[in-house]
């Protein structure tokens, strides 16, 4: 075992960072918001969950999803659309769900068939409704260090630090990752919270030079043990933000992170687990945006029209007739 930066032998291993028993707190706090905005306003609002193709993996994570609505008195309407949708009636299908008042927020499973443009597809999303926060205007608003809707899973990562009593301020913190959705977020959420951060990806030269300089580690590669425990600095902190589904050797598949697990946890002093870190805390986050965009779209419905808006919050939300382009349940 390694010594630690005290130059003491950490005795029990690392600390674990487990993400599940801060989204079960956050849960509770959010069935109790939700049960409160539904008296207050009279409807239950909706998350849109768009599936552009059948994705296994992106269908089990998204099932999970829908579970944690139920279980918090959200109403999850998966909207699974066929691959071979043209990127114009995609977007009109994302139209109506921001037109659709019920709707407080919309998400689109990622990644896309290849002949969706990207960019044109995240347009599209209402950035009142964009609760993943992947819009331009979103994005921006955290470039600039302003509020707006963050990236779930890289405010996942930095919360799961926070709410663990982990100091971010002056350290030196390392992210592996730049993509729009993990890496570049959390980057920004690190800088906010003081952190002095460097960003690598898959041009840096000589990873583990840099990575053993980290005293916070946030991993976000997709690439299963990329990062072994000679890459880690005795007594860091390392977050695996990775979910790689990998053969378990005996004929069926598990779960692994972006980080050797086994090697890393005699160096690290304190490690999230995959499954069981970061993973949990992203839906619970995903859905405390929601309870914002619900809450700031019946305020702006209510001022601007204080007589109607609480019969019109409570009339039965039509179903869409859009059964062409994809099914809404
Ligand atoms: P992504 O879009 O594929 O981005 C991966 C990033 O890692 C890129 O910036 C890439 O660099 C960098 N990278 C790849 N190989 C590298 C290497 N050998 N050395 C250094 N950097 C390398 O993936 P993502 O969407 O950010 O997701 C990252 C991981 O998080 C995946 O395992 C994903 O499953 C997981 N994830 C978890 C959750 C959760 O709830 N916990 C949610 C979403 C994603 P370049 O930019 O140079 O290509």
């Amino acid at each position: 075992m390694s010594e630690g930066r005290d130059g003491t032998t950490p005795a029990a291993g690392p600390r674990l960072l487990a993400g599940g028993p801060i989204a079960a707190e956050i849960r509770a706090g959010l069935t109790a918001d939700f049960a409160a905005f539904k008296e207050r306003w009279g409807y239950v609002p909706a998350l849109a969950v768009v599936l552009v193709g059948a994705d296994a993996p992106s269908a089990v994570y998204l099932q999970q999803l829908l579970r944690t609505c139920q279980k918090v008195g959200v109403d999850g309407r998966l909207v699974e659309i066929g691959a071979e949708v043209t990127p114009n009636a995609l977007c009109e299908q994302i139209e109506r769900l921001n037109e659709d008042p019920a709707v407080a927020g919309i998400i689109v499973q990622m990644p896309l068939p290849a002949h969706l443009p990207l960019r044109t597809v995240i347009d599209s999303i209402d950035p009142a409704k964009d609760v993943d926060g992947i819009h331009p205007r979103n994005a921006g608003l955290l470039a600039l260090g302003y509020s707006g809707f963050l990236p779930a899973t890289a405010q996942a990562a930095v919360e799961i630090l926070k709410r663990s009593g982990i100091d971010i301020a002056g350290k030196r913190v390392v992210v592996v990752g730049r993509s729009n959705v993990v890496g570049k977020p959390a980057a920004l959420l690190l800088i906010r919270e003081h952190g002095t951060v460097t960003v690598l990806h898959s041009r840096t030269r000589d990873l583990g030079r840099h990575t053993r300089d980290a005293e916070i580690l946030i991993v976000a590669a997709g690439k299963p043990g990329l990062v072994t425990g000679e890459m880690i600095s005795p007594g860091a902190v390392v977050v695996d933000v990775g979910i790689n589904v990998v053969s378990d050797g005996q004929g069926g598949e598990k779960l692994v992170g972006d980080v050797d697990f086994e090697s890393a946890r005699s160096v690290a002093g304190a490690i999230t687990p995959v499954p069981g870190g970061v993973g949990p805390l992203t839906n619970a986050l995903l859905l405390s945006h929601l309870l914002a965009a619900a809450t700031a779209q019946a305020e702006a419905t209510a001022r601007l029209d204080p007589a109607t808006a609480q019969a019109e919050a409570s009339a039965p939300v039509p179903v869409p007739a859009r059964a062409a382009a994809g099914t809404v349940r």
